[in-house]
C-alpha cells in the first residue's frame, strides 16, 4: 500500500459537510501527501461523538464550511512526511483531537495535557505546517476539523496527534478510546479521583458520561447517581453500574437541591458530560461543601458564561475541567488500550450501533434522537 501511494495525491471517498446542519455528502476528494511532521492515515473505523454534532449544527459555535468532521477513529499509517521517525507505514494508530508535541512546557509537565502546539482548536481548519488544507475537490479546499477529520478514507494529521497502539487491538472496538471513552474514564480517574466508598454524580449519560461512571465504579464509589433529561438513558445506564437516577424534569426544585437531599448535603464528586451550561452549574453546586470536587467535560456554546455565587467556592468546593480526561494522547493512550486488552475495561457495551460509510447520516440521526451510545462507521462498507 505505502510503496504505491506514498508521495502521491490519493483520491478517495469522504463525507463532506457543505453547510451547517445539512446531511453530509459522500464525495470523491483529493488528499495531498503528508508534509513535514505529518502522517497520512487510512481510516478503517470511525464513530460519532457529540462534539462533531455541535460543530456540524454550528448553533452556538463558529461555523466553518465545507468541512470534513470526525475525530473518534482507528486506522493504519499509509505514509509519513519528512522528519517523522516514530511512526511508519503499517502502524496501527488512534488519532486524537488534542495532540502532544512532547517538547513544550505542558508536554513536559506531569500535570497537563494542554500541549502548546497541538491542543484542541475547533476554529482552525488547516494544517499548521503551511496554513493550508490537505483536502480538496476540483481545487476547492475542504477544511479540517480538530486536526483529525476522520470521516474520510484517508486523512492527514500532525504526528503529535497520532497515538501508536498495539497492532493486536481490534480497531473496530478501540476506536472509541480515541475520544469519548478515554475522556469519561480519565475525567473520573485522573481528575475527580473519588475515594473508595464515595458518592459520585454523573450529569449526562451518553458514552462520555457512562465512561465516567465506569471510572467511578473502578475507583470503588459506593453510590453513582446518574442525571439525565432523557429517561431512555436510564435503562442503558444500569449496565454501567449507575445505582440511582435523577431526571431534573421530575422535580420542581433545582436538581442540585434534589441531590443534596439524597446525599445528606451533597455528593463527594460530580462529573458533567452534557455540554449544557445549566448542567455545568448544577454539577458544581451539587458537590458537598468542605471537600466536593466537580469536573466539567461537556463542550459549551461559544457565548456561555458560568454563573454561581462565590460563596459556593469559599465554602471549599472545587471546580475543575478537562480535555481528553487529562490523558497525554501519545504517552498514555497505548496503556488505556492495554486496559481493554487485559479486560480491565469493556468497550463492547458502549457500541450500540454500526453503519456503513454510505449511511453515515444515520449515525447523526441516532445521536440527535438520543438513541444508543456509540455508532461505529465502517469505512470499507
Ligand atoms: P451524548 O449526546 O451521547 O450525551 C449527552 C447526554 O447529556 C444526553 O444523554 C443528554 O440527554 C444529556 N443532557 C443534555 N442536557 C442535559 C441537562 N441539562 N441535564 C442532564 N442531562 C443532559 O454526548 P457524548 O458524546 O457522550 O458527549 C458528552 C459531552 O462531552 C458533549 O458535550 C461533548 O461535546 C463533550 N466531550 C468533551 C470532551 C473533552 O475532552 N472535554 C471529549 C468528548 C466529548
Ligand atoms: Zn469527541
Amino acid at each position: 500500500m505505502s510503496s504505491t501511494t506514498a508521495g502521491q495525491v490519493i483520491r478517495c471517498k469522504a463525507a463532506v459537510a457543505w453547510e451547517a446542519g445539512k446531511p453530509l455528502v459522500i464525495e470523491e476528494v483529493e488528499v495531498a501527501p503528508p508534509q513535514a511532521m505529518e502522517v497520512r492515515l487510512k481510516i478503517l473505523f470511525t464513530s460519532l461523538c457529540h462534539t462533531d454534532v455541535y460543530f456540524w449544527e454550528a448553533k452556538g459555535q463558529t461555523p466553518l464550511f465545507p468541512r470534513i468532521f470526525g475525530h473518534e477513529a482507528g486506522g493504519i499509517v499509509e505514509s509519513v512526511g519528512e522528519g517523522v521517525t516514530d511512526l511508519k507505514p503499517g502502524d496501527h494508530v488512534l488519532p486524537v483531537f488534542t495532540g502532544e508535541c512532547k517538547e513544550c512546557r505542558h508536554c513536559k509537565s506531569e500535570e497537563s495535557n494542554m500541549c502548546d502546539l497541538l491542543r484542541i482548536n475547533t476554529d482552525r481548519g488547516v494544517m499548521l505546517n503551511d496554513g493550508k488544507s490537505r483536502f480538496s475537490i476540483n481545487g476547492q479546499p475542504i477544511y479540517h476539523f480538530v486536526g483529525t477529520s476522520t470521516f474520510s478514507e484517508y486523512t492527514v494529521l500532525h504526528v503529535g496527534s497520532v497515538a501508536k497502539i498495539n497492532p493486536a487491538a481490534p480497531l473496530d472496538k478501540v476506536c472509541v478510546l480515541s475520544c469519548g471513552i478515554s475522556t469519561g474514564l480519565g475525567a473520573t480517574l485522573n481528575v475527580a479521583k473519588p475515594k473508595k466508598g464515595s458518592t459520585v454524580a454523573v450529569f449526562g449519560l451518553g458514552a462520555v458520561g457512562l465512561a465516567a461512571a465506569e471510572g467511578a465504579r473502578i475507583a470503588g464509589a459506593s453510590r453513582i447517581i446518574g442525571v439525565d433529561l432523557n429517561a431512555k438513558r436510564f435503562d442503558e445506564a444500569k449496565k454501567f453500574g449507575v445505582t440511582e437516577f435523577v431526571n431534573p424534569k421530575d422535580h420542581d426544585k433545582p436538581v442540585h437541591e434534589v441531590l443534596a437531599e439524597m446525599t445528606n448535603g451533597g455528593v463527594d464528586r460530580s462529573i458533567e458530560c452534557t455540554g449544557s451550561i445549566n448542567a455545568m452549574i448544577s454539577a458544581f453546586e451539587c458537590v458537598h461543601d468542605g471537600w466536593g470536587v466537580a469536573v466539567l467535560v461537556g463542550v459549551p456554546n461559544k457565548d456561555d458564561a458560568f454563573k454561581t455565587h462565590p460563596m459556593n467556592i469559599l465554602n471549599e468546593r472545587t471546580i475543575k475541567g478537562t480535555f481528553f480526561g487529562n490523558y497525554k494522547p501519545r504517552s498514555d493512550l497505548p496503556s488505556v488500550v492495554e486496559k481493554y486488552m487485559n479486560k480491565e475495561i469493556e468497550l463492547e457495551k458502549f457500541i450500540t450501533h454500526e453503519v456503513s460509510f454510505s449511511e453515515i447520516n444515520k449515525a447523526f440521526e441516532y445521536m440527535l434522537r438520543g438513541e444508543g451510545l456509540r455508532c461505529i462507521i465502517r469505512m470499507d462498507a
